[in-house]
């Protein structure tokens, strides 16, 4: 017989026997399986048996340029829109772009999206919904982070302005009511900070695995490793049509919502 040992995260330290196996040993009176199982269950007498050295991982300055992390891709710092093109036909953003470092929808241009495809990513996006309010509903600073192209964080005027759960500030539009309302006064800017885990799909093109997501509003936790059943969609369910990586995408939501975005950065999780 031969001897195994497995270190590890001090969960699994497996011997097999031969070494003590020397004497005149009943070979039928314990199982090896049985033997394993006690010796697993072994209580490390070391610090090294639970400890690790590699993978040792990479160093990230968490304050790197303009207080963004440095492996972060910085996708608007308020000087252009050079990630950014408009969604409907990949021409020159169209939005405005504001002296204080923000950007502003500008009603009926439509969508705009990034230029890069992303996958699974750390997502950090500030926004700002009018001070002066108008409009009620659905229909007051109405926008979105879309994750892909697909999946919608909803960013909404909530404030004194109730609507559907489902589809308030911080849902998963229309999956996902959010654990909280999290947001500041109108006119004030949030911060979303959304970790998300794109879905997977076979070569048939079936889901097998659902995207995830996580997000914290203003560093409230609002949703909390959501499983995404598919598309946002204002009418009828979500759909899982197969993709690769996709733009992030900001919506438009054409009610003149005045919407604004800062200081937007991700880090890809691949
Ligand atoms: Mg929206």
């Amino acid at each position: 017989m031969t001897t195994t040992c497995k270190l590890g995260l001090g969960l699994w330290v497996v011997i097999c026997l031969v070494a003590c196996n020397n004497s005149n040993q009943d070979k039928t009176e314990t199982p090896d399986t049985a033997i394993e199982i006690i010796e697993a269950e072994k209580e490390p007498t070391k610090p090294k048996e639970t400890e690790l050295y590699v993978p040792v991982p990479p160093t990230v300055n968490p304050t790197g340029k303009n207080g963004v992390p440095s492996d972060a891709i910085i996708l608007f710092d308020g000087t252009n829109f050079d990630e950014w093109e408009m969604t409907s036909d990949s021409t020159a953003v169209k939005w405005l772009l504001n002296a204080d470092g923000s950007m502003t929808v500008k009603d009926k241009t439509g969508n705009i999206q990034t230029k890069r495809n992303f996958g699974s990513v750390q997502l950090h996006v500030e926004w700002r919904s009018p001070k002066e309010v108008q409009g009620n509903g659905q229909n007051r600073g109405n926008s979105g982070v879309f994750l892909q192209k697909r999946y919608e964080v909803q960013v909404l005027d909530n404030n004194n302005n109730d609507t559907y759960v489902n589809g308030q500030v911080g849902s998963i539009y229309k999956q996902s009511i959010p654990l909280a309302k999290a947001s500041v006064p109108s006119g004030q800017w949030n911060t979303y900070d959304i970790i998300y885990h794109a879905p997977e799909f076979d070569s048939e093109g079936h889901k097998t695995k659902s995207a995830t997501i996580t997000v914290l509003h203003n560093n409230v936790l609002i949703q909390d490793h959501f499983e995404i059943q598919g598309t946002s969609e204002y009418i009828g369910w979500p759909k899982n049509d197969p993709h690769g990586k996709a733009p992030i995408m900001l919506q438009d939501h054409q009610d003149n919502s005045r919407v604004s975005y800062r200081n937007i950065w991700l880090r890809e999780l691949e």
